[in-house]
């Protein structure tokens, strides 16, 4: 039976899964099987009695095997080596090698167990290439081509691409060096799937995607001719994936022929996609540190650095645009205070909110940046003193609205220094020094204010601060009054109408115009505030002479562009019709050409619902402004009222006698009722009688009076027959 055994071992060691080399104390091979003929791509009939140095030629310096040297076998009993294996055919493969000493009959042998771990190797080698570059490189394309070469280096007949998926499902192509840039271009943005492309349908699914037959491929639809124009026959798309198993991306092999992917496709597509997430990750950790390195942590605001950075691109840009810039320097005004008695968490609080608040009010092409801890500073590009101002007063109205941090309602407070490029400054620093200095300035007023860093600008500005604090002042103290000036029939002498003409006389600056703070209010955000105030004050007073027995037919009451921006605006005029009593023909509303030149898509809207409330309409101040005539047709108004200038030029010009005819026939063939105002002489209106004008409103009847004077004028005008 032994015996029998024994006489088969040639034949088990020919089929064994090793290749199996046997040497003689002469280092002579005398036995080769055929996984060694495999292995080493030669035929036994030209190894049988040669040197072992056939097979295992002279190492190479970076080959990190620990073989001492070529010539005794011997020293490599017991251990296990990998070792290059360069075949007749020029091709190298890697084989481990294991070498035993054996002894039969007194005779020493060497038996080599040699098994090919190419694909190992391969892995090996192509991820410490890819990883080198990783380390010496930022650029997670240049890491991706190198990849794919890589692969096409190791398995030529692949071309390869990589795509990553973004966060909009959409794949955007990253790396593909063997393809055309306009392919790239063409294929960079893909919708990801179960109708898409090969790459599209992994990332959907996945799990790898194969078109053995593209140009057959039944599933694939869009964009497969630019494929099979390149000569492409087959693709297999493998997803890339995260640590979390999240898809990121794509690896695609790309082959000339029709196929599948072989074992070493298998084994390159494995670790490629576990690089390219390594590669994508990094860069999204290097775009984190990027992050944390220019942006603010707690706001998310651009920082000091990133500030210098920008600020001095938008410089060189003024510069070549010989344009101005400001800088503005915002300091919260007692935030010490709120960190000491809220803690430090309502301080955070208040500031993303203060920095919420600034982002909303800048430009994008501005640069708003957390200086330090309560401080901000803003880049106005392309900015003067005015536009400054603006802002800068902008600024303090929506940050100072109040805000609620924790458990408490806050109204912050900063405190703005402005420097102006290039008069402050020619530089960053020193425009942030003189912004800062302002800024002090500022607090030194007694804070929730700015300061220009020049002194003059500074009173200009401050000036029109002070004046808009204090209507600010004036209608919360309900400072404003409003006054009220007849219409008169010139034919029948009756009242027709009272226009209600707001007026404020302030403590410290005097009688200021209405032609002044209306446009002011309008400025800095109060108008629908005031116009409110407006309304209900005319309305409570017409009410209440009604009730005291006045004959007022209806009042006249003025309003902005800006309230016609406010969708409420209908329902709050019948509500303040209501709550005061009064019908809707009672009101009627003064409107300028203003209001529809205002590039306001809900004006118009307004108009109609105003006037299918009842209330009636009128164009104020006709003819001064530019629209055209068409508009008139399509609104749904009452009354024209001749600007004023016209009447002023009646008696002397004879063209603007004209026109005022011309008014007069436009409201009687529209059937609109023609009303002439700053009517101040006899003259003007007499020759406004003679061309149809009935209603007229002027100081030749009364200029505007408070509310008891125009009682007693109403009182001694009853009849009305004294201007006949
Ligand atoms: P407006 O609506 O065209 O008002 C007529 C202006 O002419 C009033 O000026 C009035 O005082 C003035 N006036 C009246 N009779 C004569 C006259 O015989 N000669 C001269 N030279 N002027 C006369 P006021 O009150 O200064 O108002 C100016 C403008 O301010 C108003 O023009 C109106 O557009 C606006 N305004 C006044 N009050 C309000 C208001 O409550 N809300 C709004 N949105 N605007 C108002
Ligand atoms: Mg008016
Ligand atoms: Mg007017």
């Amino acid at each position: 039976m032994h015996m029998s055994i024994a006489q088969f071992y040639p034949q088990i060691l020919e089929q064994a899964e090793n290749a199996i080399v046997v040497v003689d104390e002469d280092d002579s091979i005398v036995f080769f099987n055929s996984n060694a003929e495999r292995l080493w791509g030669r035929n036994r009939d030209t190894v049988q009695g040669a040197d072992i140095s056939l097979l295992m030629p002279p190492l190479k310096d970076d080959q990190q095997t620990q073989l001492p040297n070529q010539s005794g076998i011997n020293l490599l009993v017991g251990h296990h080596v990998e070792l290059p294996i360069e075949r007749p055919n020029h091709t190298r493969v890697w084989a481990e090698i294991s070498v035993s000493r054996i002894e039969i009959t007194g005779r020493a042998l060497y038996l080599i167990i040699a098994k090919n771990i190419t694909l190992h190797k391969v892995h090996k080698a192509l991820r410490h290439h890819v990883l080198q570059v990783m380390v010496n490189t930022e650029s997670l394309q240049e890491v991706l081509s190198l990849l794919c070469q890589e692969i096409n280096r190791i398995a030529p007949e692949i071309s390869v691409s990589i795509a990553k998926l973004n966060a909009n499902g959409r794949l955007y192509m990253l790396a593909a060096p063997d393809f055309p840039s306009e392919y790239i271009s063409q294929t960079s943005d893909v919708e990801i799937g179960p109708q898409s492309s090969p790459p599209g349908l992994a990332a959907f699914r996945g799990e790898p995607v194969l078109a053995r037959d593209i140009e057959n491929d039944p599933g694939w639809t869009t964009g497969k001719h630019e494929v099979l124009k390149l000569g492409y026959k087959a693709c297999w798309a493998v997803p890339i994936k995260a640590r979390d198993s999240r898809v990121i991306g794509v690896l695609v092999f790309y082959y000339r022929v029709c196929r599948r992917p072989n074992k070493l496709h298998a084994q390159l597509a494995e670790v490629a996609t576990s690089l390219c997430m390594l590669a994508m990750e990094q860069a999204q950790s290097r775009a984190r540190i990027h992050h944390l390195a220019f942006f603010d942590n707690l706001t998310n605001l651009p920082n000091r650095s990133l500030l210098n950075v920008q600020a001095s691109q938008a410089i060189a840009q003024a510069v070549r645009d010989n344009a101005q810039l400001a800088v503005l320097f915002i300091d919260v005004d007692h935030f010490k205070q709120v960190n000491d008695s809220l803690g430090h968490p309502a301080g955070d609080a208040l500031l993303c909110i203060i920095a919420e608040r600034l982002r909303e009010a800048i430009r994008e092409v501005d640069i708003l940046c957390r200086y330090s801890g309560d401080e901000f500073v803003i880049v106005l590009t392309q900015c003067d003193s005015v536009h400054a101002t603006d802002l800068a007063g902008r600024l303090l109205s929506v940050l100072s609205a109040s805000c609620q941090v924790g458990e408490v309602s806050l109204a912050p407070a900063c405190s703005i220094g402005i420097s102006l490029f290039p008069e402050d400054g020619r530089d960053m620093d020193t425009l942030i020094h003189t912004a800062d200095m302002a800024m002090y300035q500022a607090k030194q007023k007694g804070r929730n204010c700015f300061s220009f860093f020049s002194g003059q600008l500074n009173l200009l500005a401050k000036e029109r601060f002070a004046l808009e604090s204090a209507l600010r002042e004036a209608l919360e103290t309900n400072r404003l009054k409003l006054y009220y000036q007849p219409q008169v029939n010139i034919e029948s002498h009756l009242l027709h109408g009272i226009e209600a003409l707001a007026r404020w006389n302030d403590l410290q600056f005097g009688y200021i115009s209405p032609t002044r703070f209306i446009p002011l209010a309008e400025k800095c955000g109060l108008m629908s505030y005031l116009s409110r105030w407006v309304l209900n004050e005319a309305c409570r007073q017409l009410a209440q002479w009604r009730q005291r027995g006045f004959t007022i037919p209806s009042v006249s009451v003025n309003l902005s562009p800006s309230d016609f921006h406010n969708l409420k605006l209908p329902q709050y005029l019948e509500a303040i019709l209501r709550s005061h009593g009064l019908l809707p023909g009672d009101l009627l509303i003064e409107i300028t050409e203003n209001v529809l030149m205002d590039s306001n898509p809900n004006a118009m809207r307004i108009i109609n619902e105003i006037h299918a409330l009842g209330v009636r309409l009128s164009i104020d101040d006709f003819g001064t402004g530019y629209s055209s005539l068409a508009y008139l047709r399509n609104l749904p108004i009452d009354e024209l009222k001749l600007d004023q200038s016209f009447v002023h030029d009646l008696v002397r010009d004879r063209s603007t006698r004209a026109l005022t005819n011309a008014v007069m026939h436009i409201s009687d063939s529209m059937n609109l009722l023609a009303v002439a105002e700053g009517v101040e002489h006899s003259t003007q209106r007499n020759l406004l009688k003679a061309q149809g004008y009935q209603i007229v409103q002027g100081n030749l009847f009364s200029p505007p009076l408070p509310p008891e004077e125009l009682e007693n004028w109403l009182g001694e005008n009853l009849s009305f027959t004294q201007w006949r």
